[in-house]
Protein backbone atom coordinates (compact mmCIF):
# COMPACT_ATOMS: atom_id res chain seq x y z
CA UNK A 1 0.00 0.00 0.00
CA UNK A 2 1.44 3.09 -1.22
CA UNK A 3 1.35 6.37 0.61
CA UNK A 4 0.83 10.12 -0.73
CA UNK A 5 3.76 12.59 -0.65
CA UNK A 6 3.24 16.12 -0.77
CA UNK A 7 6.49 18.09 -1.07
CA UNK A 8 6.75 22.03 -0.42
CA UNK A 9 3.63 22.95 -2.79
CA UNK A 10 2.24 26.22 -2.83
CA UNK A 11 -0.18 28.06 -4.73
CA UNK A 12 -1.05 32.02 -5.22
CA UNK A 13 -4.02 32.93 -7.33
CA UNK A 14 -3.81 35.45 -9.96
CA UNK A 15 -5.36 37.73 -6.83
CA UNK A 16 -2.42 37.86 -4.99
CA UNK A 17 -4.39 34.81 -2.66
CA UNK A 18 -1.76 32.59 -1.03
CA UNK A 19 -3.98 29.67 -0.67
CA UNK A 20 -1.03 27.27 -0.37
CA UNK A 21 1.91 28.06 1.06
CA UNK A 22 5.07 25.76 1.24
CA UNK A 23 2.98 22.38 2.72
CA UNK A 24 4.67 19.39 2.87
CA UNK A 25 2.44 16.20 3.94
CA UNK A 26 2.88 12.55 4.02
CA UNK A 27 -0.47 10.42 4.23
CA UNK A 28 -0.63 6.66 4.82
CA UNK A 29 -3.22 4.48 3.45
CA UNK A 30 -6.63 4.93 5.57
CA UNK A 31 -8.63 7.72 6.44
CA UNK A 32 -6.71 11.28 7.11
CA UNK A 33 -8.64 14.46 8.01
CA UNK A 34 -7.81 17.48 6.36
CA UNK A 35 -9.27 20.39 9.16
CA UNK A 36 -9.65 23.83 8.26
CA UNK A 37 -12.26 27.12 8.51
CA UNK A 38 -13.68 28.22 5.47
CA UNK A 39 -10.81 29.99 3.18
CA UNK A 40 -8.14 28.07 4.80
CA UNK A 41 -7.32 25.82 1.49
CA UNK A 42 -8.84 22.41 1.57
CA UNK A 43 -10.70 22.99 -1.82
CA UNK A 44 -7.16 24.34 -3.09
CA UNK A 45 -5.39 21.64 -1.47
CA UNK A 46 -7.59 18.74 -2.57
CA UNK A 47 -8.31 19.84 -6.44
CA UNK A 48 -4.57 20.10 -6.81
CA UNK A 49 -4.29 16.31 -5.75
CA UNK A 50 -7.19 15.59 -7.43
CA UNK A 51 -4.92 16.70 -10.69
CA UNK A 52 -7.97 19.41 -11.32
CA UNK A 53 -4.83 22.18 -10.98
CA UNK A 54 -1.49 22.37 -11.02
CA UNK A 55 0.69 23.98 -8.02
CA UNK A 56 3.01 26.87 -8.60
CA UNK A 57 5.65 24.64 -6.86
CA UNK A 58 6.34 21.73 -5.27
CA UNK A 59 5.85 18.03 -5.78
CA UNK A 60 2.98 14.96 -5.41
CA UNK A 61 3.52 11.42 -5.51
CA UNK A 62 1.49 8.68 -4.89
CA UNK A 63 3.89 5.94 -4.60
CA UNK A 64 6.24 6.06 -7.51
CA UNK A 65 3.32 8.25 -9.72
CA UNK A 66 3.91 11.76 -9.68
CA UNK A 67 0.99 13.38 -9.82
CA UNK A 68 2.03 16.63 -11.14
CA UNK A 69 3.09 15.39 -14.28
CA UNK A 70 1.58 12.25 -14.43
CA UNK A 71 -1.97 13.31 -14.67
CA UNK A 72 -3.38 10.67 -16.94
CA UNK A 73 -2.37 7.53 -15.26
CA UNK A 74 -3.05 9.00 -11.91
CA UNK A 75 -6.34 9.47 -12.96
CA UNK A 76 -6.89 5.83 -13.55
CA UNK A 77 -6.50 5.51 -9.94
CA UNK A 78 -7.85 8.42 -8.51
CA UNK A 79 -11.54 8.67 -6.99
CA UNK A 80 -12.56 12.64 -6.63
CA UNK A 81 -15.99 13.18 -5.01
CA UNK A 82 -16.53 17.22 -4.79
CA UNK A 83 -18.19 19.24 -2.66
CA UNK A 84 -21.02 18.99 -4.87
CA UNK A 85 -21.68 16.31 -6.78
CA UNK A 86 -23.95 16.75 -9.55
CA UNK A 87 -26.02 14.02 -10.81
CA UNK A 88 -28.31 14.32 -14.11
CA UNK A 89 -31.66 14.00 -12.14
CA UNK A 90 -33.51 11.73 -14.52
CA UNK A 91 -31.02 9.20 -14.95
CA UNK A 92 -31.28 5.97 -12.72
CA UNK A 93 -28.57 5.39 -10.06
CA UNK A 94 -28.18 2.41 -12.07
CA UNK A 95 -27.69 3.94 -15.37
CA UNK A 96 -25.84 6.70 -14.14
CA UNK A 97 -23.08 4.78 -12.58
CA UNK A 98 -23.02 2.38 -15.48
CA UNK A 99 -22.34 5.43 -17.62
CA UNK A 100 -19.25 6.48 -15.12
CA UNK A 101 -18.11 3.05 -15.40
CA UNK A 102 -17.22 2.93 -18.99
CA UNK A 103 -15.63 6.41 -18.60
CA UNK A 104 -13.23 4.72 -16.33
CA UNK A 105 -12.34 1.92 -18.79
CA UNK A 106 -14.83 -0.91 -17.97
CA UNK A 107 -15.89 -1.69 -21.30
CA UNK A 108 -16.92 -5.34 -20.60
CA UNK A 109 -20.01 -5.68 -19.85
CA UNK A 110 -20.40 -8.48 -17.92
CA UNK A 111 -17.41 -7.06 -15.69
CA UNK A 112 -19.36 -3.46 -15.27
CA UNK A 113 -22.67 -5.73 -14.10
CA UNK A 114 -20.68 -6.81 -11.48
CA UNK A 115 -18.55 -3.79 -10.24
CA UNK A 116 -21.79 -1.75 -10.22
CA UNK A 117 -23.94 -4.40 -8.46
CA UNK A 118 -21.71 -4.81 -5.81
CA UNK A 119 -20.95 -0.65 -5.32
CA UNK A 120 -24.62 -0.17 -4.97
CA UNK A 121 -25.52 -3.21 -2.39
CA UNK A 122 -22.11 -1.72 -0.27
CA UNK A 123 -23.48 1.94 -0.58
CA UNK A 124 -26.82 0.76 0.04
CA UNK A 125 -28.34 2.09 -2.65
CA UNK A 126 -29.25 -1.26 -4.77
CA UNK A 127 -32.98 -1.13 -3.74
CA UNK A 128 -33.25 2.20 -4.99
CA UNK A 129 -30.84 1.54 -8.29
CA UNK A 130 -33.84 1.92 -10.22
CA UNK A 131 -35.15 5.06 -8.84
CA UNK A 132 -34.26 8.61 -10.62
CA UNK A 133 -31.46 10.43 -9.03
CA UNK A 134 -33.54 13.82 -8.74
CA UNK A 135 -35.64 12.11 -6.24
CA UNK A 136 -32.52 10.85 -4.02
CA UNK A 137 -32.07 12.75 -0.24
CA UNK A 138 -28.71 14.21 0.04
CA UNK A 139 -27.56 10.97 2.33
CA UNK A 140 -28.23 9.02 -0.55
CA UNK A 141 -26.89 11.52 -3.25
CA UNK A 142 -23.57 11.49 -1.45
CA UNK A 143 -23.56 7.24 -1.40
CA UNK A 144 -24.11 7.37 -4.85
CA UNK A 145 -21.47 9.74 -5.15
CA UNK A 146 -18.85 7.26 -3.02
CA UNK A 147 -20.26 4.77 -5.71
CA UNK A 148 -19.15 6.68 -8.24
CA UNK A 149 -15.50 7.54 -6.64
CA UNK A 150 -15.06 3.98 -6.19
CA UNK A 151 -15.32 2.48 -9.48
CA UNK A 152 -12.33 0.91 -10.18
CA UNK A 153 -11.08 0.82 -7.06
CA UNK A 154 -8.75 3.69 -6.56
CA UNK A 155 -5.44 3.97 -4.81
CA UNK A 156 -6.73 7.66 -3.96
CA UNK A 157 -9.75 9.11 -3.05
CA UNK A 158 -10.31 12.64 -2.20
CA UNK A 159 -13.41 13.51 -0.62
CA UNK A 160 -14.16 17.18 -0.12
CA UNK A 161 -16.76 18.47 2.62
CA UNK A 162 -18.41 15.48 2.33
CA UNK A 163 -21.00 15.78 5.24
CA UNK A 164 -22.30 19.91 4.25
CA UNK A 165 -25.69 18.77 3.63
CA UNK A 166 -26.41 16.03 5.67
CA UNK A 167 -28.54 15.00 8.49
CA UNK A 168 -26.37 13.68 11.82
CA UNK A 169 -27.79 10.37 11.14
CA UNK A 170 -26.67 10.31 7.22
CA UNK A 171 -23.98 11.92 8.90
CA UNK A 172 -22.66 9.03 10.80
CA UNK A 173 -23.65 6.80 8.25
CA UNK A 174 -21.49 8.31 5.28
CA UNK A 175 -18.34 8.71 7.47
CA UNK A 176 -18.39 4.90 8.77
CA UNK A 177 -19.26 3.93 5.00
CA UNK A 178 -16.58 5.68 3.29
CA UNK A 179 -13.86 4.45 6.21
CA UNK A 180 -15.04 0.62 5.91
CA UNK A 181 -14.63 1.11 2.10
CA UNK A 182 -11.52 3.02 1.89
CA UNK A 183 -9.34 0.90 4.17
CA UNK A 184 -6.65 -0.21 1.32
CA UNK A 185 -6.69 3.28 -0.47
CA UNK A 186 -5.34 6.87 0.65
CA UNK A 187 -8.77 9.19 1.42
CA UNK A 188 -8.34 12.29 2.37
CA UNK A 189 -11.59 13.74 3.53
CA UNK A 190 -11.46 18.03 3.97
CA UNK A 191 -14.16 19.54 6.38
CA UNK A 192 -14.45 22.19 8.90
CA UNK A 193 -16.36 19.45 10.93
CA UNK A 194 -13.64 18.59 14.25
CA UNK A 195 -15.89 15.47 14.39
CA UNK A 196 -15.40 14.28 11.12
CA UNK A 197 -12.08 14.15 11.72
CA UNK A 198 -12.32 12.68 15.42
CA UNK A 199 -14.29 9.95 14.92
CA UNK A 200 -12.66 7.95 11.98
CA UNK A 201 -9.76 9.32 10.82
CA UNK A 202 -6.17 7.88 12.18
CA UNK A 203 -4.55 11.10 11.00
CA UNK A 204 -4.84 14.44 10.54
CA UNK A 205 -3.96 17.86 9.15
CA UNK A 206 -5.14 21.30 10.60
CA UNK A 207 -4.55 23.80 7.89
CA UNK A 208 -5.60 27.66 8.47
CA UNK A 209 -4.33 30.81 5.88
CA UNK A 210 -2.88 28.14 3.21
CA UNK A 211 -0.51 26.95 6.29
CA UNK A 212 -0.19 23.66 7.73
CA UNK A 213 -0.56 24.17 12.01
CA UNK A 214 -0.63 20.51 12.82
CA UNK A 215 0.03 17.19 11.76
CA UNK A 216 -0.41 14.39 13.91
CA UNK A 217 -2.34 10.93 14.52
CA UNK A 218 -5.62 11.68 15.64
CA UNK A 219 -5.14 10.27 19.26
CA UNK A 220 -2.15 12.65 19.69
CA UNK A 221 -4.13 15.35 18.57
CA UNK A 222 -7.28 14.67 20.88
CA UNK A 223 -6.02 17.33 23.76
CA UNK A 224 -5.36 19.94 21.21
CA UNK A 225 -8.84 19.49 19.22
P1 LIG B 1 -15.27 26.82 0.08
O1 LIG B 1 -16.71 26.45 0.14
O2 LIG B 1 -14.32 25.69 -0.07
O3 LIG B 1 -14.85 27.80 1.15
P2 LIG B 1 -15.34 29.11 -1.57
O4 LIG B 1 -16.70 29.51 -1.16
O5 LIG B 1 -14.14 29.86 -1.04
O6 LIG B 1 -15.10 27.57 -1.29
O7 LIG B 1 -15.23 29.08 -3.14
C1 LIG B 1 -16.21 28.48 -3.95
C2 LIG B 1 -15.69 28.49 -5.38
O8 LIG B 1 -15.35 29.81 -5.78
C3 LIG B 1 -14.44 27.65 -5.54
O9 LIG B 1 -14.51 26.96 -6.76
C4 LIG B 1 -13.31 28.64 -5.57
O10 LIG B 1 -12.26 28.20 -6.40
C5 LIG B 1 -13.96 29.88 -6.13
N1 LIG B 1 -13.42 31.08 -5.48
C6 LIG B 1 -13.30 31.27 -4.16
N2 LIG B 1 -12.76 32.45 -3.90
C7 LIG B 1 -12.52 33.03 -5.10
C8 LIG B 1 -11.98 34.27 -5.51
N3 LIG B 1 -11.53 35.17 -4.63
N4 LIG B 1 -11.90 34.52 -6.83
C9 LIG B 1 -12.32 33.62 -7.71
N5 LIG B 1 -12.87 32.43 -7.39
C10 LIG B 1 -12.97 32.14 -6.10
P1 LIG C 1 -11.32 26.18 1.66
O1 LIG C 1 -11.64 25.04 0.77
O2 LIG C 1 -10.53 25.78 2.88
O3 LIG C 1 -12.50 27.01 2.00
P2 LIG C 1 -10.14 27.37 -0.69
O4 LIG C 1 -9.03 26.53 -1.19
O5 LIG C 1 -11.46 27.31 -1.38
O6 LIG C 1 -10.30 27.14 0.87
O7 LIG C 1 -9.67 28.89 -0.72
C1 LIG C 1 -8.42 29.32 -0.16
C2 LIG C 1 -8.26 30.80 -0.45
O8 LIG C 1 -8.06 30.97 -1.83
C3 LIG C 1 -9.48 31.63 -0.09
O9 LIG C 1 -9.01 32.89 0.35
C4 LIG C 1 -10.23 31.73 -1.39
O10 LIG C 1 -11.01 32.90 -1.43
C5 LIG C 1 -9.10 31.78 -2.39
N1 LIG C 1 -9.47 31.19 -3.69
C6 LIG C 1 -9.96 29.96 -3.91
N2 LIG C 1 -10.14 29.73 -5.21
C7 LIG C 1 -9.73 30.85 -5.84
C8 LIG C 1 -9.68 31.24 -7.20
N3 LIG C 1 -10.05 30.42 -8.19
N4 LIG C 1 -9.22 32.48 -7.48
C9 LIG C 1 -8.83 33.29 -6.49
N5 LIG C 1 -8.85 33.00 -5.18
C10 LIG C 1 -9.31 31.79 -4.86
Amino acid sequence: HESLLIRNVSKTYANGVHALSNISLTIPPGMYGLLGPNGAGKSTLMRTLATLQEPDQGEIFLGSLDVVNQKEEVRQTLGYLPQEFGVYPKATAEELLDYFAVLKGITHRAARREVTEALLRQTNLWDKRKQKLGGYSGGMRQRFGVAVALLGNPKLLIVDEPTAGLDPAERVRFLNLLSELGENSVVILSTHIVEDVSELCTHLAIINKGQILLEAQTQQAVGAL
